[in-house]
């Protein structure tokens, strides 16, 4: 019935706790760690947004700078004499003075350069010849009021082109330098940028079509790590990058999200872990109370039958009803065997709870195995044939004496060869032996009965536990204490109970002491 209870519990607890339980605690968590992580990527879209400006401004004051640079050089040369005879001497005196500057020239006067050699000439009259359209809007824009300034990379060196509308003498003149965009770099870019990187940035120089870092403010600087680059307005060819020397935001990002979803993970796991007991408490209560309903039946049930026998019994002999000598002393015997097997039952209830609290005492000393067994046998043979069992007892020779309560031995005895009748059928045969077996002394009790499956048997031994499938196992009256106490004395006495069994083929229990406990 127990079992039967059980299997029903646990189909029915199997799905439904668990799905409360995910549903109650997995899912909300779930939940939050999906919106945790959804808002954490808002939030890191704004810093990101915040951070990217921020850095188009510092390559934005980079290039600004380099401009006014080359305006702060324009204006100087519109302040040099420039009537003839004088011009070459000051235009070269100008060069000298800004080393970064290779030529400066007058593009209507192209050809009467005497000091550029001809292969830059070449490379210059191409760039301007391709640039024309863009250089000719140089004027207007002037005419309005906006100076600008074109930069060109010469295929040639690391030459540059600056082009601009210049006022030389009240003339407005097509002017270029020729620059060496490294030195330009080096001498006026990059201490400017050494200043604005501080700590916090590393701004480095790419030449585009090489990819090769020209300038850093750090030594070693991974181009790949760039998070910013722009081209240099004036130098096309080259770009500034950027790269925050600390963490970005994204690995910042990164890592919290990382931190965040272990975290999680590990409270999801801790809700798990504790709904799994939650879950496991709840089940063990039920079973308990089930159990506790079940034993109540059972033990009500197994006291009613041999209490109404008795009294059944008792009345019919009092009213003097019986007359004949020889039925009289049959029911003389009734009331008898009734009143033993009620005890055994109190006995066994009694036992089991002296166990359970722990005042359950053992009185040790030398005893012989046989002599318990022949003890057992004189009390209860008489029984035991009188339901039509034939007991076949033989005892083993040279059964050494063991450590061991007599009184409690004689109970398991009683008790396995109970259960080998109430677990017989058609076979009414029951074996009993002793025999020593290396330092143990075995004693075994053989029935012919329904047997035991091997999955019920590692259970057998539990409290309250019964077997329930087949017919005459649902009808045998029990408690489901018996074995379990029996096995309980046997480890009290450092030994063991096993069982072999199978389906249908009888069962054979041995009660296994060791014989080296004296
Ligand atoms: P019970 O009071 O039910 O007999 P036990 O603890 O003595 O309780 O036994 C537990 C269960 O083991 C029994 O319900 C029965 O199913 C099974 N069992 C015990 N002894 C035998 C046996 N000799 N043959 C078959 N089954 C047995």
């Amino acid at each position: 019935m127990f079992f039967l209870y059980n299997n029903m519990q646990k189909t029915k607890l199997k799905i439904s706790p668990w799905l409360f339980i995910l549903f109650l605690l997995i899912v909300p968590s779930s939940l939050y760690t999906i919106l945790e992580l959804n808002s954490m990527d808002d939030q890191e879209e704004l810093y990101e947004g915040i951070y990217t400006n921020q850095l188009d401004a510092v390559l934005f004051s980079l290039n600004q700078f380099a401009d006014d640079n080359v305006r702060a050089w324009i204006n100087d040369i519109e302040k040099l004499n420039w009537t003839e005879g004088s011009q070459e001497r000051n235009i070269k005196e100008w060069i000298s003075n800004n080393p970064q500057c290779e030529h400066l020239l007058l593009l209507d006067h192209l050809n009467n350069n005497t000091s550029i050699d001809d292969t830059l000439l070449n490379e210059i009259e191409k760039e301007i010849k391709l640039k024309e359209l863009e250089i000719n809007k140089l004027n207007s824009y002037f005419n309005e009021g906006y100076r600008k300034v074109l930069g060109y990379d010469l295929n040639l060196e690391h030459y540059s082109l600056f082009v601009f509308i210049a006022n030389l003498n009240g003339q407005l003149q097509q002017c270029a330098i020729v620059v060496d965009a490294r030195r330009f770099i080096s001498d006026i870019l990059s201490p400017r940028m050494q200043r604005i990187a501080g700590e916090n940035f590393v701004l480095s120089i790419r030449h585009v079509s090489s990819s090769e870092i020209v300038f850093s403010t750090l030594i070693n600087t991974i181009p790949e790590s760039v998070t910013e680059e722009k081209v240099i307005w004036l130098l096309p060819d080259y770009s500034i990058g950027i790269q925050p020397s600390g963490p970005t935001i994204k690995d910042v990002a990164q890592k919290r999200a990382y931190n965040n979803i272990l975290f999680l993970v590990i409270v999801d796991l801790v809700l798990l872990i504790g709904a799994w007991f939650f879950y496991r408490n709840i089940r063990r209560e039920i079973n308990l109370a089930k159990i506790k309903s079940d034993f109540v039946s059972n033990v009500s049930h197994e006291i009613r039958t041999p209490l109404s026998l008795i009294s059944m019994y008792a009345e019919t002999l009092q009213m003097n009803r019986v007359k004949e000598e020889d039925k009289k002393h049959k029911y003389y015997g009734i009331i008898y065997r009734e009143a033993q097997r009620l005890s055994g039952i109190v006995n066994n209830i009694l036992n089991f709870s002296r166990i359970e609290s722990g005042k359950r005492q053992f009185n040790f000393s030398p005893v012989d195995i046989n002599d318990i067994l022949n003890d057992v046998m004189r009390n209860y043979a008489y029984q035991i044939e009188n339901k039509g069992f034939k007991v076949d007892v033989q005892l083993g020779d040279d059964i050494p004496l063991i450590q061991g309560d007599e009184e409690a031995i004689g109970e398991s005895i009683t008790n396995l060869i109970d259960n080998a009748i109430k677990y017989s059928k058609e076979i009414r045969s029951i074996e009993i032996s002793t025999q020593i077996n290396g330092d143990k002394v075995w004693l075994n009790v053989k029935d012919y009965g329904i047997g035991i499956n091997s999955k019920e048997q590692k259970h057998i031994f539990d409290k309250f536990y019964r077997v329930t499938k087949g017919s005459l196992a649902l009808h045998a009256k029990g408690s489901g204490l018996g074995l379990s106490i029996v096995k309980y004395i046997m480890h009290s006495h450092k030994g063991d109970i096993i069982v072999k069994s199978e389906e249908n083929n009888g069962s054979t229990f041995s009660l296994i002491f060791p014989s080296n406990n004296y």
